[in-house]
């Protein structure tokens, strides 16, 4: 499979690509539970531990089934190399580490990932790392944001939870023409609906918990590159500080692989008809889905993407206590934070994802007391929407 994947559609990479069959001539993907490696001689383990020669070593630098999972997931990024990660976070501080030194500069866009915010505001500004957040959706503030010393520009769009758009190639346009690297996580989209690399960006972040295992089962991440230079600091810095991902993971990972072209189109379409739903209630405010013609960068998404995603948020009229009752009333939706699943999650950001981030920071992003964001699983699309229906209703309009 490895050299001919060029010609393959995304659907066959996924299941078809990534592992090289052992001597067993295994049907299944084997899970290589070992620590170490062993080598012939004592002149093999000189020639890999130089370098010289290609090859396994110890699991916190590689592992087959982690490889295995990290060249499907590669090859779907339309990219040449991936290291994966013990999480998405893990994935994050490993780039940081790699990539910047103390004085340099970074601009993120304002609606990132609560964990990803403190991640820079409150450690990386202790190792003289500055962080600029800037609205996702307007150019000329990245652009007014860059200065002499920023070197990483790092943004996640569509937003969480708020869904908003990032024109990918305009900001990278930016970064190119200031010698920025550029990195977009990709958690929300996966390689289904954007691949960020053809849209102008340097580096890929994943978290694999969400939808790339799709099934809330283990956690972990990833990195993707195109660039050599750039992954063998990457690979550098996470193979010394560790945060490896354990070959078990891996393999849960790429399974769900397999199945992620399917789940992203039904997560696609019942987010697109939970979201109609939303949108004509009379308890609901608004709506931030953007597959919506009311999404204020609907155009951007058609272009973008070859899908609008599984996550809606929406706006209840009133506040705190009404997006509580909304929650508190459904019957099987599951109160979580996690996201990308099959089963639908509901969640209340304010008081959760974005419970640690102070509340000037929590206005910047746009999160309200009355927003509730909701991960459209694949139950059939009436039962979810029966089970928002319940606490919405009870809402007085
Ligand atoms: C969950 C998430 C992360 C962090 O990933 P973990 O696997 O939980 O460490 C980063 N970015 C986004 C967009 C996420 O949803």
């Amino acid at each position: 499979m490895q050299k001919h994947d060029q010609k393959y559609h995304s659907q066959t990479v996924a299941i078809r690509h990534g592992y090289r069959r052992t001597d067993e001539q295994e049907h299944g993907e084997p899970i290589f539970p070992t620590s170490s490696y062993v080598f012939d001689s004592a002149q093999q383990a000189v020639d890999r531990f130089s370098g010289e020669e290609a090859g396994n070593i110890y699991s916190r630098f590689t592992n087959p089934t982690v490889a295995g999972f990290e060249n499907r997931l590669a090859a779907l990024e339309g990219g040449r190399y991936c290291i994966g990660t013990a999480s998405g976070m893990a994935a994050i501080t490993g780039l940081v580490l790699a990539v910047l030194n103390a004085g340099d500069h970074v601009i993120a866009s304002a609606g990132l990932f609560g964990s990803t915010v403190n991640l820079f505001t409150k450690y990386y500004a202790r190792f003289g790392v500055d962080t600029s957040f800037v609205d996702l959706t307007g150019i000329e503030q990245w652009k007014r944001a860059v200065r002499p010393n920023t070197r990483l520009i790092f943004l996640e769009s569509p937003s969480n939870p708020l869904c908003e758009i990032g024109d990918l190639p305009a900001i990278g346009e930016i970064a190119r023409e200031n010698g920025i690297r550029f990195v977009v996580d990709n958690a929300f989209c996966t390689p289904v609906l954007q691949q960020p690399l053809k849209l102008g960006a340097d580096i890929v972040v994943h978290s694999a918990t969400k939808y790339l295992d799709g099934q809330g089962r283990c956690v972990g991440g990833a990195l993707v590159t195109n660039d050599e230079k750039t992954h063998d600091a990457l690979f550098g810095m996470l193979r010394t500080t560790g945060p490896c991902m354990s070959p078990f993971n891996a393999w849960t990972f790429s399974k769900g692989l397999e199945t992620l072209p399917l789940r992203m189109e039904q997560h696609c379409a019942n987010a697109l008809e939970v979201a109609k739903w939303l949108e004509v209630h009379p308890a609901v405010k608004r709506v931030h889905y953007p597959g919506l013609a009311s999404h204020p960068q609907h155009e951007l998404a058609k272009k973008q993407y070859r899908g609008f995603g599984g996550i809606v948020s929406f706006e209840v009229r009133g506040s705190r206590s009404e997006a509580w009752k909304v929650i508190d009333h459904t019957e099987f939706l599951s109160i979580t934070a996690n996201l990308g699943d099959v089963k639908t999650t509901i969640t209340h950001p304010a008081t959760t994802t974005h419970l640690r981030i102070t509340q000037p920071e929590r206005d910047r992003a746009g999160i309200t007391d009355s927003l509730v964001r909701v991960s459209v699983g694949l139950e059939h699309v009436e039962d979810i929407i029966g089970d928002l229906e319940r606490g919405l209703d009870r809402i007085r309009k």
